[in-house]
């Protein structure tokens, strides 16, 4: 899988790279990243990227033609690339996304700055558009790394055990049930009896009861998918 950053400031996106598991993927060779900053496709004599709004409205908005020329070199290089915005104006991210864009060859993650991206661009370019959650950040970068590393897990060979895959929270409506590690007795905080005893069945029950009752605490309208599924 290829992922090319779109952003006015690649080294806030860098440093994500050059640790722990998708550092390991790079030198596996099963992602490379690389970087395109619009300010390099600039035609203003100041090299500037951002303009006031017209129509008024507070701050500057990020003007058509450097993006249009970045991510027109883009799609001249690769045509089949999918070519994703961040913005807070979209539908919220989700695990199947990130399962589904796992099968893609290229992507390219735009982010914004400022008050955002001219929309002109986002009509031309955009094959989705994604919010990572209702709150405003002060740029996309961090919700593409966010995309990129729930993507990047999906993608065969990365993960070393890709069974953590199948079990993990939002596979099914269910949030993961609680996990533990050793020792057994921490500051006379105990596991639960259950785990320890080593009855996988009886463990299996007791995850799913700890699982209902951690996703009817935090959310309880997975809960009533789960039960609607469950019929
Ligand atoms: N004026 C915009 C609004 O109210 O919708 C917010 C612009 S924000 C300060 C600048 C950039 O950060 C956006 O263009 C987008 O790329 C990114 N961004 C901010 N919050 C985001 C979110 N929740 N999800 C995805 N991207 C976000």
């Amino acid at each position: 899988m290829r992922f090319t950053f779109v952003t006015l400031f690649s080294n806030l996106v860098e440093g994500y790279f050059q640790d722990s598991i998708l550092k390991r993927a790079i030198d596996k060779e099963l992602l490379s990243v690389e970087y395109l900053n619009p300010r390099e496709f600039s035609e203003n004599k100041h090299s500037k990227v951002d303009d006031t709004a017209v129509g008024g409205g507070a701050g500057m908005v990020m003007n058509p033609q450097p993006l249009y020329d970045a991510l027109g070199s883009l799609k001249k290089d690769d045509e089949n690339i999918h070519i994703i915005f961040l913005t807070p104006v979209a539908k919220p991210f989700k695990q199947n996304d990130a399962k589904r864009l796992a099968k893609k060859e290229h992507i390219a993650f735009v982010s914004g700055r400022y008050e955002g991206i001219d929309e002109r661009v986002i009509e031309e370019f955009a094959d989705e558009v994604f919010s990572i959650g209702d709150y405003i950040l002060t740029g996309g970068e961090l919700a593409s790394l966010v995309i990129c590393d729930a993507v990047s897990r999906n993608i065969d060979g990365v993960l070393g055990n890709s069974e953590s895959l199948s079990v993990e929270s939002f596979e099914t409506p269910l949030l993961e049930a609680p996990s533990f590690s050793k020792p057994k007795d921490y500051k006379n905080n105990m596991v639960p009896s259950e785990y320890i005893k080593g009855n996988h069945s009886k463990i299996r029950s007791i995850k799913l009861a700890l699982s209902e009752c951690k996703t009817k605490f935090f959310r309880p309208e997975q809960l009533l998918k789960h039960k609607i599924t469950k019929r």
